[in-house]
């Protein structure tokens, strides 16, 4: 049972071609949300099991969560409700 919001969000990069893999105490991706040819994406999980999502170059949070078909109550660790339909 994967429902730990890092592994939503580690499924949506590798889903979006992002190649996440463990660097650290986290994990790095290509950012979807620029041209990133380097992995300028920085993941990681915050004292209260959120999850921590940073571009270094500069792309805001939201922008990436749109990319990534998720929303901010995707990176918290409570129950998640499913839109209306799709
Ligand atoms: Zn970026």
């Amino acid at each position: 049972m994967n429902r730990a919001p890092i592994h939503r969000v580690l499924a949506a990069l590798e889903h979006a071609g992002c190649s996440p893999h463990s660097a650290g105490s986290g994990w790095r991706a290509r950012c979807p949300a620029h041209a990133d040819k380097t992995p300028s994406l920085s993941i990681g999980i915050g004292r209260d099991g959120r999850t921590l999502i940073r571009c270094w170059a500069g792309c805001e949070v939201q922008a990436i969560l749109e990319v990534l078909d998720l929303k901010w109550p995707d990176l918290f660790l409570r129950p998640v409700r499913r839109g209306r339909g799709a």
